[in-house]
Protein backbone atom coordinates (compact mmCIF):
# COMPACT_ATOMS: atom_id res chain seq x y z
CA UNK A 1 0.00 0.00 0.00
CA UNK A 2 1.49 3.41 -1.00
CA UNK A 3 0.23 6.60 1.16
CA UNK A 4 0.88 10.31 0.36
CA UNK A 5 3.91 12.37 1.13
CA UNK A 6 2.07 14.57 4.16
CA UNK A 7 0.94 10.94 5.43
CA UNK A 8 4.74 9.69 5.41
CA UNK A 9 6.41 12.84 7.04
CA UNK A 10 3.44 12.28 9.80
CA UNK A 11 4.61 8.68 10.40
CA UNK A 12 7.84 9.61 10.17
CA UNK A 13 8.05 12.26 12.27
CA UNK A 14 6.53 9.97 15.34
CA UNK A 15 10.18 8.11 15.10
CA UNK A 16 12.35 11.02 14.99
CA UNK A 17 12.36 11.70 11.82
CA UNK A 18 12.90 15.90 10.89
CA UNK A 19 10.78 17.06 8.70
CA UNK A 20 9.82 20.64 7.59
CA UNK A 21 6.40 22.19 9.52
CA UNK A 22 3.70 22.02 6.97
CA UNK A 23 -0.11 21.43 6.80
CA UNK A 24 -2.53 19.66 4.18
CA UNK A 25 -5.36 21.62 2.42
CA UNK A 26 -8.09 20.22 0.70
CA UNK A 27 -9.33 24.15 -0.51
CA UNK A 28 -7.48 26.74 -1.71
CA UNK A 29 -8.93 29.22 0.56
CA UNK A 30 -7.07 27.45 3.73
CA UNK A 31 -3.56 28.57 2.45
CA UNK A 32 -3.58 31.97 3.13
CA UNK A 33 -4.06 30.30 6.92
CA UNK A 34 -1.83 27.91 6.71
CA UNK A 35 0.97 30.54 5.22
CA UNK A 36 0.88 32.89 7.79
CA UNK A 37 0.88 30.28 10.82
CA UNK A 38 4.65 29.25 9.47
CA UNK A 39 5.43 32.62 9.49
CA UNK A 40 4.45 33.48 12.85
CA UNK A 41 1.63 35.46 11.71
CA UNK A 42 3.06 37.22 8.92
CA UNK A 43 2.07 37.08 5.17
CA UNK A 44 5.14 37.76 3.61
CA UNK A 45 7.39 34.40 3.95
CA UNK A 46 8.11 31.87 1.22
CA UNK A 47 6.28 28.72 1.44
CA UNK A 48 6.13 25.43 -0.61
CA UNK A 49 3.03 24.25 -2.58
CA UNK A 50 2.79 20.63 -3.09
CA UNK A 51 0.71 18.54 -5.04
CA UNK A 52 -0.25 15.47 -3.33
CA UNK A 53 -0.42 12.39 -5.29
CA UNK A 54 0.89 8.66 -5.18
CA UNK A 55 3.45 9.36 -8.18
CA UNK A 56 6.70 11.41 -7.74
CA UNK A 57 8.74 13.41 -10.38
CA UNK A 58 5.93 16.37 -9.65
CA UNK A 59 8.46 18.79 -9.14
CA UNK A 60 8.86 18.69 -13.25
CA UNK A 61 5.55 18.18 -13.92
CA UNK A 62 4.28 21.08 -12.05
CA UNK A 63 3.19 19.98 -8.75
CA UNK A 64 5.55 21.69 -6.74
CA UNK A 65 5.62 25.53 -6.57
CA UNK A 66 7.34 27.67 -4.62
CA UNK A 67 5.21 30.96 -3.17
CA UNK A 68 6.51 34.28 -2.25
CA UNK A 69 4.04 35.32 -0.01
CA UNK A 70 0.63 34.11 1.75
CA UNK A 71 -1.66 35.44 -1.36
CA UNK A 72 0.53 33.55 -4.36
CA UNK A 73 -0.02 30.81 -1.67
CA UNK A 74 -3.71 30.54 -2.28
CA UNK A 75 -3.52 31.36 -5.83
CA UNK A 76 -1.01 28.31 -6.40
CA UNK A 77 -3.17 26.24 -4.66
CA UNK A 78 -6.56 27.26 -6.27
CA UNK A 79 -4.33 26.41 -9.47
CA UNK A 80 -3.39 22.68 -8.21
CA UNK A 81 -6.50 21.87 -6.77
CA UNK A 82 -8.67 19.79 -8.96
CA UNK A 83 -6.11 19.95 -11.94
CA UNK A 84 -4.71 16.68 -13.48
CA UNK A 85 -1.48 16.38 -12.77
CA UNK A 86 0.45 14.49 -15.52
CA UNK A 87 4.60 13.26 -14.43
CA UNK A 88 6.47 10.44 -15.66
CA UNK A 89 5.34 8.10 -13.20
CA UNK A 90 1.33 8.56 -13.65
CA UNK A 91 1.36 7.92 -17.25
CA UNK A 92 -0.33 9.97 -19.83
CA UNK A 93 -3.34 10.04 -18.30
CA UNK A 94 -2.29 11.79 -14.90
CA UNK A 95 -3.83 11.85 -11.45
CA UNK A 96 -6.21 14.58 -10.08
CA UNK A 97 -4.89 16.38 -7.06
CA UNK A 98 -7.20 16.19 -4.44
CA UNK A 99 -5.35 17.76 -1.77
CA UNK A 100 -1.88 19.93 -1.07
CA UNK A 101 0.94 20.20 1.38
CA UNK A 102 1.43 23.85 2.26
CA UNK A 103 5.68 23.80 3.59
CA UNK A 104 7.67 26.57 5.00
CA UNK A 105 9.87 27.80 2.17
CA UNK A 106 14.01 26.19 3.27
CA UNK A 107 16.93 27.43 1.95
CA UNK A 108 18.78 24.61 0.65
CA UNK A 109 22.55 24.01 0.90
CA UNK A 110 22.74 20.35 -0.52
CA UNK A 111 20.18 17.83 -1.78
CA UNK A 112 20.78 14.28 -1.07
CA UNK A 113 19.37 10.82 -1.48
CA UNK A 114 18.33 8.09 1.12
CA UNK A 115 16.51 5.34 0.28
CA UNK A 116 15.64 2.34 2.47
CA UNK A 117 13.96 -1.29 0.33
CA UNK A 118 14.16 -4.65 0.95
CA UNK A 119 16.95 -6.24 -1.21
CA UNK A 120 15.61 -9.26 -2.25
CA UNK A 121 19.35 -10.92 -3.94
CA UNK A 122 20.66 -10.50 -0.39
CA UNK A 123 17.19 -11.08 1.77
CA UNK A 124 17.70 -8.44 4.10
CA UNK A 125 16.75 -4.45 3.84
CA UNK A 126 19.86 -2.25 2.13
CA UNK A 127 20.13 1.30 3.07
CA UNK A 128 21.13 3.53 0.46
CA UNK A 129 22.45 6.99 0.14
CA UNK A 130 23.64 8.72 -2.75
CA UNK A 131 25.11 12.75 -3.01
CA UNK A 132 23.09 12.76 -6.05
CA UNK A 133 19.70 13.77 -4.28
CA UNK A 134 16.48 15.28 -6.03
CA UNK A 135 17.15 13.84 -9.09
CA UNK A 136 15.32 10.42 -10.53
CA UNK A 137 17.63 8.35 -8.61
CA UNK A 138 16.93 5.22 -11.82
CA UNK A 139 18.96 7.46 -13.73
CA UNK A 140 22.18 7.42 -11.09
CA UNK A 141 21.78 3.50 -11.03
CA UNK A 142 21.96 3.75 -14.42
CA UNK A 143 24.81 6.32 -14.91
CA UNK A 144 26.68 6.24 -11.84
CA UNK A 145 26.02 3.11 -9.90
CA UNK A 146 29.37 3.95 -7.68
CA UNK A 147 27.44 6.75 -6.52
CA UNK A 148 24.69 4.94 -4.57
CA UNK A 149 26.01 3.79 -1.52
CA UNK A 150 24.70 0.78 0.15
CA UNK A 151 24.46 -0.43 3.92
CA UNK A 152 22.97 -4.31 4.26
CA UNK A 153 21.29 -4.82 7.39
CA UNK A 154 21.02 -7.86 9.22
CA UNK A 155 17.37 -7.77 10.59
CA UNK A 156 18.82 -9.74 13.51
CA UNK A 157 20.77 -7.22 14.89
CA UNK A 158 19.02 -3.82 13.37
CA UNK A 159 20.93 -0.98 11.71
CA UNK A 160 24.38 -0.35 13.44
CA UNK A 161 25.34 2.97 14.47
CA UNK A 162 28.86 2.55 12.47
CA UNK A 163 26.78 1.81 9.52
CA UNK A 164 25.04 5.05 10.14
CA UNK A 165 28.36 7.24 10.47
CA UNK A 166 29.56 4.73 7.42
CA UNK A 167 27.01 6.60 4.82
CA UNK A 168 27.28 10.21 6.80
CA UNK A 169 30.59 10.30 6.31
CA UNK A 170 30.12 9.02 2.29
CA UNK A 171 27.24 11.80 2.22
CA UNK A 172 30.31 14.34 2.73
CA UNK A 173 28.91 15.67 5.69
CA UNK A 174 31.15 18.05 7.77
CA UNK A 175 31.63 16.52 11.10
CA UNK A 176 29.16 18.68 13.24
CA UNK A 177 26.99 17.27 10.60
CA UNK A 178 27.27 13.35 11.08
CA UNK A 179 25.83 12.70 14.61
CA UNK A 180 22.91 14.44 13.45
CA UNK A 181 22.67 12.88 10.15
CA UNK A 182 23.44 8.75 12.04
CA UNK A 183 20.47 9.51 14.41
CA UNK A 184 18.19 10.76 11.17
CA UNK A 185 19.17 7.51 10.13
CA UNK A 186 18.65 5.17 12.51
CA UNK A 187 15.19 6.65 13.19
CA UNK A 188 14.55 6.54 9.27
CA UNK A 189 15.45 2.97 9.57
CA UNK A 190 13.08 2.38 13.01
CA UNK A 191 10.27 3.88 11.34
CA UNK A 192 10.84 1.49 8.17
CA UNK A 193 11.29 -1.66 10.43
CA UNK A 194 8.40 -0.60 12.86
CA UNK A 195 5.76 -0.23 10.44
CA UNK A 196 7.08 -3.29 8.01
CA UNK A 197 7.23 -0.90 5.40
CA UNK A 198 8.48 -2.20 2.02
CA UNK A 199 10.07 1.51 0.80
CA UNK A 200 11.07 4.41 2.78
CA UNK A 201 12.79 7.11 0.64
CA UNK A 202 13.53 10.39 1.11
CA UNK A 203 14.38 12.40 -1.90
CA UNK A 204 15.79 14.83 -1.84
CA UNK A 205 17.18 14.62 2.08
CA UNK A 206 18.58 18.37 2.37
CA UNK A 207 20.96 20.02 4.05
CA UNK A 208 19.67 23.49 4.53
CA UNK A 209 21.49 26.83 4.40
CA UNK A 210 21.41 27.33 8.20
CA UNK A 211 23.00 23.74 8.89
CA UNK A 212 19.50 21.41 9.62
CA UNK A 213 18.75 18.07 8.06
CA UNK A 214 15.37 17.87 6.77
CA UNK A 215 13.26 15.42 4.67
CA UNK A 216 12.31 17.65 1.96
CA UNK A 217 10.18 14.85 0.42
CA UNK A 218 8.79 11.22 1.66
CA UNK A 219 7.67 7.92 0.39
CA UNK A 220 6.78 5.07 2.00
CA UNK A 221 5.24 1.99 0.67
CA UNK A 222 3.82 -1.29 3.17
CA UNK A 223 3.87 -4.53 3.08
CA UNK A 224 -0.13 -5.12 2.17
CA UNK A 225 0.16 -8.63 4.11
CA UNK A 226 1.39 -6.32 7.27
CA UNK A 227 -1.12 -4.34 7.63
CA UNK A 228 -3.17 -6.21 10.02
CA UNK A 229 -0.62 -5.40 12.34
CA UNK A 230 -1.12 -1.73 12.03
CA UNK A 231 -4.89 -0.09 11.44
CA UNK A 232 -3.79 2.98 11.96
CA UNK A 233 -1.55 2.76 8.78
CA UNK A 234 -4.29 0.80 6.99
CA UNK A 235 -6.28 4.32 7.47
CA UNK A 236 -4.45 5.97 5.52
CA UNK A 237 -5.60 4.34 2.52
CA UNK A 238 -6.57 6.56 -0.74
CA UNK A 239 -8.56 4.84 -2.86
CA UNK A 240 -8.58 7.78 -5.29
CA UNK A 241 -5.34 6.47 -6.18
CA UNK A 242 -5.58 3.30 -6.66
CA UNK A 243 -7.01 1.16 -9.96
CA UNK A 244 -10.98 1.00 -9.56
CA UNK A 245 -11.05 -2.75 -10.69
CA UNK A 246 -8.23 -3.65 -8.19
CA UNK A 247 -10.14 -1.29 -5.28
CA UNK A 248 -12.82 -3.85 -6.46
CA UNK A 249 -11.15 -6.86 -6.71
CA UNK A 250 -9.93 -6.18 -2.68
CA UNK A 251 -13.73 -5.85 -1.49
CA UNK A 252 -14.07 -9.06 -2.53
CA UNK A 253 -11.04 -10.92 -1.58
CA UNK A 254 -9.24 -11.68 -4.96
CA UNK A 255 -6.03 -11.03 -5.46
CA UNK A 256 -5.92 -9.22 -8.77
CA UNK A 257 -3.53 -7.07 -10.55
CA UNK A 258 -3.78 -5.11 -13.31
CA UNK A 259 -1.60 -5.20 -15.62
CA UNK A 260 -1.05 -3.47 -19.35
CA UNK A 261 -1.35 -6.62 -22.22
CA UNK A 262 -4.91 -7.96 -23.72
CA UNK A 263 -5.30 -11.41 -22.77
CA UNK A 264 -7.40 -11.58 -19.42
CA UNK A 265 -6.63 -14.32 -16.99
CA UNK A 266 -8.72 -16.06 -14.57
CA UNK A 267 -6.34 -18.42 -12.82
CA UNK A 268 -6.28 -20.54 -9.08
CA UNK A 269 -3.26 -20.14 -7.14
CA UNK A 270 -0.74 -17.46 -7.36
CA UNK A 271 2.05 -19.84 -8.57
CA UNK A 272 0.09 -21.85 -11.76
CA UNK A 273 -1.50 -17.74 -12.14
CA UNK A 274 2.64 -16.77 -12.50
CA UNK A 275 2.56 -19.54 -14.88
CA UNK A 276 0.14 -18.73 -17.09
CA UNK A 277 1.16 -15.30 -17.24
CA UNK A 278 4.91 -16.71 -18.47
CA UNK A 279 3.18 -19.17 -21.01
CA UNK A 280 1.03 -16.08 -22.63
CA UNK A 281 4.08 -14.33 -22.44
CA UNK A 282 6.27 -17.18 -24.43
CA UNK A 283 3.08 -17.96 -26.62
CA UNK A 284 3.32 -14.14 -28.09
CA UNK A 285 0.80 -12.72 -25.99
CA UNK A 286 0.92 -10.75 -23.09
CA UNK A 287 -1.42 -10.86 -20.00
CA UNK A 288 -4.14 -7.95 -19.27
CA UNK A 289 -4.07 -9.20 -15.38
CA UNK A 290 -3.00 -11.12 -12.51
CA UNK A 291 -6.01 -12.74 -11.04
CA UNK A 292 -5.86 -15.39 -8.14
CA UNK A 293 -9.45 -16.49 -7.02
CA UNK A 294 -7.76 -18.49 -4.60
CA UNK A 295 -7.46 -22.29 -3.72
CA UNK A 296 -10.59 -22.52 -2.60
CA UNK A 297 -13.19 -20.03 -4.06
CA UNK A 298 -16.69 -20.13 -4.18
CA UNK A 299 -19.03 -19.40 -7.22
CA UNK A 300 -19.70 -15.68 -6.36
CA UNK A 301 -16.13 -15.08 -6.45
CA UNK A 302 -15.43 -16.98 -9.55
CA UNK A 303 -18.14 -14.97 -10.80
CA UNK A 304 -17.02 -11.80 -9.74
CA UNK A 305 -13.56 -12.24 -10.78
CA UNK A 306 -14.92 -12.63 -14.70
CA UNK A 307 -17.01 -9.16 -14.20
CA UNK A 308 -13.77 -7.45 -12.90
CA UNK A 309 -11.29 -9.51 -16.05
CA UNK A 310 -14.38 -8.03 -18.57
CA UNK A 311 -14.79 -4.65 -17.26
CA UNK A 312 -10.71 -3.70 -18.08
CA UNK A 313 -11.84 -2.70 -21.81
CA UNK A 314 -8.14 -3.45 -23.12
CA UNK A 315 -9.14 -7.23 -22.71
CA UNK A 316 -9.87 -9.04 -25.76
CA UNK A 317 -9.98 -12.61 -25.15
CA UNK A 318 -9.78 -14.61 -21.19
CA UNK A 319 -8.00 -17.54 -20.39
CA UNK A 320 -9.64 -19.73 -17.63
CA UNK A 321 -7.22 -21.84 -16.38
CA UNK A 322 -8.10 -23.67 -13.40
CA UNK A 323 -6.48 -26.87 -11.55
CA UNK A 324 -9.34 -28.59 -9.50
CA UNK A 325 -7.30 -30.09 -6.31
CA UNK A 326 -9.68 -28.03 -2.99
CA UNK A 327 -11.63 -25.83 -5.87
CA UNK A 328 -13.71 -28.23 -7.88
CA UNK A 329 -14.55 -28.17 -11.67
CA UNK A 330 -17.58 -27.92 -11.49
CA UNK A 331 -17.91 -25.18 -9.23
CA UNK A 332 -15.97 -23.50 -11.35
CA UNK A 333 -17.71 -23.88 -14.54
CA UNK A 334 -20.72 -23.00 -12.82
CA UNK A 335 -19.33 -19.95 -11.86
CA UNK A 336 -18.60 -18.70 -15.18
CA UNK A 337 -21.19 -20.32 -16.75
CA UNK A 338 -23.64 -17.89 -14.67
CA UNK A 339 -21.23 -15.16 -14.68
CA UNK A 340 -20.79 -15.28 -18.62
CA UNK A 341 -24.98 -15.60 -18.90
CA UNK A 342 -24.96 -12.18 -16.89
CA UNK A 343 -22.54 -10.32 -18.07
CA UNK A 344 -22.76 -11.71 -21.75
CA UNK A 345 -19.75 -12.89 -24.25
CA UNK A 346 -17.92 -9.47 -25.48
CA UNK A 347 -14.67 -11.53 -25.76
CA UNK A 348 -13.97 -15.29 -26.90
CA UNK A 349 -13.22 -17.17 -23.84
CA UNK A 350 -10.70 -20.10 -23.74
CA UNK A 351 -11.25 -22.60 -20.98
CA UNK A 352 -8.49 -25.08 -19.45
CA UNK A 353 -9.93 -27.66 -16.74
CA UNK A 354 -7.91 -30.20 -14.91
CA UNK A 355 -8.63 -31.80 -11.56
CA UNK A 356 -11.55 -33.18 -9.30
CA UNK A 357 -14.97 -33.13 -11.63
CA UNK A 358 -13.12 -32.31 -14.65
CA UNK A 359 -15.49 -34.85 -16.93
CA UNK A 360 -18.38 -32.91 -14.40
CA UNK A 361 -17.06 -29.30 -14.99
CA UNK A 362 -16.43 -29.89 -18.90
CA UNK A 363 -19.92 -30.77 -19.74
CA UNK A 364 -21.08 -28.25 -17.38
CA UNK A 365 -19.37 -25.81 -20.13
CA UNK A 366 -20.61 -27.83 -23.18
CA UNK A 367 -24.36 -27.64 -22.12
CA UNK A 368 -24.21 -24.60 -20.93
CA UNK A 369 -24.89 -23.66 -24.94
CA UNK A 370 -22.10 -20.81 -25.02
CA UNK A 371 -19.32 -20.56 -27.03
CA UNK A 372 -16.24 -21.61 -25.02
CA UNK A 373 -13.16 -22.23 -26.21
CA UNK A 374 -12.17 -25.61 -24.94
CA UNK A 375 -8.36 -26.23 -25.01
CA UNK A 376 -6.24 -29.14 -23.97
CA UNK A 377 -3.36 -28.63 -21.35
CA UNK A 378 -1.74 -25.25 -20.84
CA UNK A 379 0.15 -25.03 -24.14
CA UNK A 380 -2.89 -25.45 -26.06
CA UNK A 381 -4.54 -22.91 -24.02
CA UNK A 382 -2.51 -20.18 -24.06
CA UNK A 383 -1.70 -20.74 -28.17
CA UNK A 384 -5.71 -20.38 -28.53
CA UNK A 385 -6.17 -17.71 -26.26
CA UNK A 386 -3.09 -15.33 -28.13
CA UNK A 387 -4.86 -16.36 -31.12
CA UNK A 388 -7.83 -14.59 -30.23
CA UNK A 389 -6.84 -11.64 -28.58
CA UNK A 390 -5.08 -10.83 -32.17
CA UNK A 391 -8.17 -11.64 -34.01
CA UNK A 392 -10.29 -10.65 -32.00
P1 LIG B 1 8.94 15.15 -6.51
O1 LIG B 1 9.36 15.91 -7.73
O2 LIG B 1 7.57 14.56 -6.67
O3 LIG B 1 9.95 14.13 -6.07
O4 LIG B 1 8.77 16.23 -5.32
P2 LIG B 1 9.83 16.80 -4.25
O5 LIG B 1 9.13 16.94 -2.96
O6 LIG B 1 11.08 15.99 -4.24
O7 LIG B 1 10.16 18.26 -4.79
C1 LIG B 1 10.87 18.48 -6.00
C2 LIG B 1 11.96 19.54 -5.80
O8 LIG B 1 11.42 20.76 -5.37
C3 LIG B 1 12.99 19.17 -4.77
O9 LIG B 1 14.00 18.33 -5.25
C4 LIG B 1 13.54 20.55 -4.40
O10 LIG B 1 14.56 20.90 -5.34
C5 LIG B 1 12.38 21.48 -4.64
N1 LIG B 1 11.81 21.93 -3.33
C6 LIG B 1 10.78 21.42 -2.64
N2 LIG B 1 10.58 22.05 -1.48
C7 LIG B 1 11.51 23.06 -1.42
C8 LIG B 1 11.85 24.08 -0.46
O11 LIG B 1 11.25 24.24 0.60
N3 LIG B 1 12.89 24.88 -0.79
C9 LIG B 1 13.61 24.74 -1.94
N4 LIG B 1 14.61 25.54 -2.18
N5 LIG B 1 13.33 23.79 -2.84
C10 LIG B 1 12.31 22.96 -2.60
MN1 LIG C 1 11.23 13.84 -4.55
Amino acid sequence: MKIHEYQAKQVLARYGVTVPRGEVIAKADEARGVAERLHGGKGDGAVVVKAQIHAGGRGKGGGVKLARSAEEAEKLAAQMLGMTLVTHQTGPEGRVVRRVLIEEGLEVDRELYLGLVIDRASGCPVFMASTEGGVEIEVVAAEHPEKILKEFINPAVGFQPFQARKLAFGLDLDGARVNEASRFFTSLYRAFEATDASLAEINPFVVTKDGRLLALDAKMNFDDNALFRHPDIRELRDTNEEDALEVKATNYGLNYIRLDGNVGCMVNGAGLAMATMDIIQYAGGHPANFLDVGGGANEEQVRRGFEIILGDPNVRAVLINIFGGIMRCDVVASGVVSAARSLGFKVPVVVRLEGTNVELGQKMLSESGLDFAVAKGMKDAAEKVVALARSG
